[in-house]
């Protein structure tokens, strides 16, 4: 039985770009004669805001889009995430870092990954973080620690046969943060495949990030789902739609007398 998901940040109006994507996982859902699930990634209290969340169901529900349930809220699962963070610990999968944002970037040797991450430099990976270990472990950052050199293959419904290497296609990333909030990696592989999702659609943004997402799976012993990974819509210039494209936000295109069937053409 199918079971698929739209997952929307609820940080800004919707756009273009995700109507696309959404649409094509409501069709695939209902083609199947699956089940659609609406979750709401409202974990990053200072990005979310509860109007965007008002403003992206309305918004989709004009376009045609249905889900089924209830609505799935990110912020009311942290025990779900704290109990993965758990056992990737105790596997000896993590490893604390203090580093910030700034101290990759300037690290001499971090290029960056194809999705715009600079590649951790490996800075942590094997200090002595005693230190850090006498704090609360919740409220520091931790990275997981990708297999060097390690090949993660997988086929994409989408896009066929992608492969892509631990260390040099990205690195160690993020699982947890210091304010007691998940990463998005962890969040995202213990709801799928707590939901029992059976194929995860979304933007091909998010391809290299599967990759990091199919070592999570492993490490927690869960079995992932499939994967479709939609084009992206570009403006004139060739660059992918984000929230300064104010005037190609489903909002603004309502607001503007364009029907559905527009949008959706
Ligand atoms: N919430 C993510 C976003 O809006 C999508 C996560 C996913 O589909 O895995 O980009």
């Amino acid at each position: 039985m199918y079971r698929g998901r739209i997952a929307p940040t609820p940080s800004g109006l919707l756009h273009l770009g995700h109507a696309k994507t959404f649409w094509t996982a409501h069709q695939r859902a209902r083609e199947q004669n699956g089940t659609l699930f609406y979750r709401n990634e409202d974990l990053d209290p200072d990005r979310c805001k509860q109007d965007f969340t008002n403003a992206a169901m309305k918004d989709l529900q004009w376009l045609g889009i249905s889900w089924d349930g209830d609505l799935v809220q990110q912020s009311s699962r942290l025990p779900l995430y704290q109990d993965a963070f758990e056992k990737l610990c105790a596997g000896g999968h993590l490893f604390p870092c203090d580093c910030s944002r700034r101290d990759i970037r300037e690290a001499a040797t971090a290029p960056h990954a194809e999705d715009g991450d600079p590649i951790y430099p490996g800075t942590c990976r094997e200090k002595n973080t005693s230190t850090l270990f006498s704090q609360d472990s919740t409220k520091i950052n931790w990275r997981f620690r990708v297999p060097q050199g390690e090949v993660i293959e997988f086929t994409d419904n989408a896009q066929g046969v992608r492969h892509y290497k631990a260390g040099t296609d990205f690195g160690d990333f993020p699982v947890w943060q210091k304010n007691g909030i998940p990463a998005y990696q962890l969040a995202v592989v213990v709801d799928d495949a707590e939901m029992e999702i059976t194929e995860v659609v979304r933007g091909e943004d998010l391809l290299l990030s599967t990759a990091r997402q199919l070592l999570l799976y492993r490490a927690l012993n869960l079995e992932p789902p499939q994967f479709y990974h939609c084009p992206l819509i570009t403006d004139e210039n060739g660059e992918r739609l984000a929230k300064r494209h104010k005037a190609l936000s489903l909002r603004a295109l309502r607001q503007n007398g364009r029907r559905p069937n527009e949008i959706l053409a």
